[in-house]
C-alpha cells in the first residue's frame, strides 16, 4: 500500500495532490527548484527536497534527481501531476524499474497515446471516429499536399509530438500549405525535438468536448461524463465546464462509449482524458488522449462528487474501482476559469512579479485551487497559471452567476491577471447562451474593446 508519495510538480496541482494524500493518511514529499523555496507546496508537504536550479530543465524535468529524491526519502509512489514529466513514458518506465509506483498509466500506454498519429490509428481500429487526414507522419511536401487535397482544405498541420496547443498551423490552399508545412516542421523540431508532422482536415468552428476516464488494473473502464473546453485562445483552454451545453443525451452516450473503447484500446489504467472535436451537426472525432490528470479535472469532481486524485491513488494501489458506469450520476453544473498572470489588455503579455494583496473569493458554490498568497513572488520560469476558480450551481445559469459574483470578489493586486477577461465573458450573450465554439475567443476579441479587460 502507498504510504508516502513524492509529488513531481509544483503550483496548484502539487497542493491538490498534497490535500488528497493528507485526507488518505499518506505522507508527502515535495521536490522543488531554487526558485520555488517560498512556494506553498514546499511549506505544506511533510518533507521537501530541493532538486536544482530555477529552469524546469534543471529541476522539474530532471528525472534522475527526482528518482534519487524518491529513494533517499523512501517513498512508495510518485505523482507526476500535469505537464513536466507527467506524459514522459521513459520517466514512468524508470519508476517501474526502480519499484516506485507511478501514479498514472503504464509506460506502454503513455508511449502509445503520446505519439498522436499512433494514438489515432489505435483508436480508429477500435471503431472510434477520427478526423480525416494523413493518419501518420508525412515527410515530403508533395506527399503532404496529396493528403491535404484529399482531406479538402482547410487543413491543419500538427506536430506528432505536439502539446499545449503548440505546433499547429492552418492552411487554406496549396500555396499557403507549402509555406505552413515548412514552418510547422521547423517549429516542431525546435519545440519538441521532433520535426515530424501530420495532416488533418480542419474542422470549422468545432466544440472541444472531452471525456474523463477512470480505469483500474482489473479491466474496469468507466467514464465520468464530459467537459466542454471550447473557450480557448490560441488552442489553449481558458474556461471549461461540465456538462457541455451542446450535448444531447444520445450524443453523450455515443461519445462516452467511444471514449471507453479508445481507453480500452490503449490498455489504459488510471485517470485519463479522451478529447474529441464535435462539429455543428454533432459528428465527433477523436483528436488525442491525455494520459494524466488534467488542469480542468475539478469540474468533473464537482458534478460527480468523485475525488479524482484520490481515485488515482486507489487505482495505483491496485484497488478495484468502487463504482460501475451505472453508479455515475452527474448533478448540477460546474465551470472553471483559469486565472493566469497575464495582461489580457496587452495581448496576454506575461505579468510575473510579487502579488500584493491576495484575497480569494468564497461562499456557497465556490472553490479556488491556487498556490498564490499575499506577498508571493511569481517566478518567471514556469506556466503563467496561478489559480483556478471553480463554481458550482444547480443549473448552468446559476453557476455563471456565482462565477460572476466570485470574479468580482477575487482580489489579486500587484500583477495583471485574466480575471477581468473572465468577468467580461461571464456576461457575454454568446457565452451565456452556451454557443461558444473554439472560434469564440477570436470573435469575442473582435467585438470587445480592450479597455474592458483593464
Ligand atoms: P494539444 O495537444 O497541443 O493540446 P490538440 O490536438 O488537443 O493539441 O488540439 C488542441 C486544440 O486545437 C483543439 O481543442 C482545437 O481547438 C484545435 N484543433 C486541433 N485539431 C483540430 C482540427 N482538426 N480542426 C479544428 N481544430 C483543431
Amino acid at each position: 500500500m502507498i504510504q508516502k508519495v513524492l509529488i513531481a510538480n509544483r503550483g496548484e496541482i502539487a497542493l491538490r495532490i498534497i490535500r488528497a494524500c493528507r485526507e488518505l493518511g499518506i505522507k508527502t514529499l515535495a521536490v522543488y527548484s531554487e526558485a520555488d523555496v517560498q512556494s506553498l507546496h514546499v511549506q505544506l508537504a511533510d518533507e521537501a527536497i530541493c532538486i536544482g536550479g530555477p529552469r524546469s530543465a534543471d529541476s522539474y524535468l530532471k528525472a534522475d534527481r527526482i528518482i534519487a529524491a524518491a529513494e533517499i526519502a523512501d517513498v512508495d509512489a510518485i505523482h507526476p501531476g500535469y505537464g513536466f514529466l507527467s506524459e514522459n513514458a521513459r520517466f514512468a518506465e524508470q519508476c517501474e524499474k526502480c519499484n516506485i509506483k507511478f501514479i498514472g498509466p503504464k509506460s506502454k500506454s503513455i508511449e502509445m497515446m503520446g505519439n498522436k498519429s499512433v494514438a489515432k490509428e489505435t483508436v480508429r481500429k477500435a471503431g472510434v471516429p477520427i478526423v480525416p487526414g494523413s493518419d501518420g507522419p508525412v515527410d515530403s511536401e508533395a506527399e503532404a499536399i496529396t493528403f491535404a487535397r484529399k482531406a479538402g482544405y482547410p487543413v491543419i498541420i500538427k506536430a506528432v509530438a505536439g502539446g499545449g496547443g503548440r505546433g499547429m498551423r492552418i492552411a487554406h490552399n496549396d500555396i499557403s500549405f507549402a509555406k505552413e508545412f515548412h514552418v510547422a516542421r521547423n517549429e516542431a523540431e525546435k519545440a519538441f525535438g521532433n520535426g515530424a508532422v501530420y495532416i488533418e482536415k480542419y474542422i470549422e468552428k468545432p466544440r472541444h468536448i472531452e471525456f474523463q476516464i477512470l480505469a483500474d488494473a482489473h479491466g474496469h473502464v468507466i467514464h465520468l461524463g464530459e467537459r466542454d473546453c471550447s473557450v480557448q485562445r490560441r488552442h489553449q483552454k481558458l474556461i471549461e465546464e461540465s456538462p457541455s451545453p451542446f450535448l444531447t443525451p444520445s450524443l453523450r452516450k455515443a461519445m462516452g462509449k467511444a471514449a471507453i473503447r479508445a481507453a480500452t484500446a490503449a490498455a489504459y489504467e488510471n485517470a485519463g482524458t479522451i478529447e474529441f472535436l464535435v462539429d455543428a451537426k454533432g459528428n465527433f472525432y477523436f483528436i488525442e488522449m491525455n494520459t494524466r490528470i488534467q488542469v480542468e479535472h475539478p469540474v468533473t469532481e464537482e458534478v460527480t462528487g468523485i475525488d479524482l486524485v484520490k481515485q488515482q491513488i486507489h487505482i495505483a494501489n491496485g484497488e478495484k474501482l468502487p463504482f460501475g458506469q451505472g453508479d455515475i450520476v452527474t448533478k448540477g453544473h460546474a465551470i472553471e476559469c483559469r486565472i493566469n498572470a497575464e495582461d489580457p489588455a496587452r495581448n496576454f503579455a506575461p505579468s510575473p512579479g510579487t502579488i500584493g494583496l491576495y484575497y480569494p473569493p468564497g461562499g456557497h458554490g465556490v472553490r479556488v485551487d491556487s498556490h498564490a498568497y499575499s506577498g508571493y513572488a511569481i517566478p518567471p520560469y514556469y506556466d503563467s497559471m496561478i489559480g483556478k476558480l471553480i463554481c458550482y450551481g444547480k443549473t448552468r445559469q446559476e453557476a455563471l452567476r456565482i462565477a460572476s459574483r466570485a470574479l468580482n470578489e477575487y482580489l489579486i493586486r500587484g500583477i495583471k491577471t485574466t480575471i477581468p477577461l473572465h468577468r467580461a465573458i461571464m456576461s457575454d450573450p454568446v457565452f451565456m447562451e452556451g454557443k461558444a465554439t473554439t472560434a469564440y475567443m477570436e470573435d469575442f476579441f473582435a467585438r470587445t474593446p480592450p479597455d474592458v479587460f483593464v
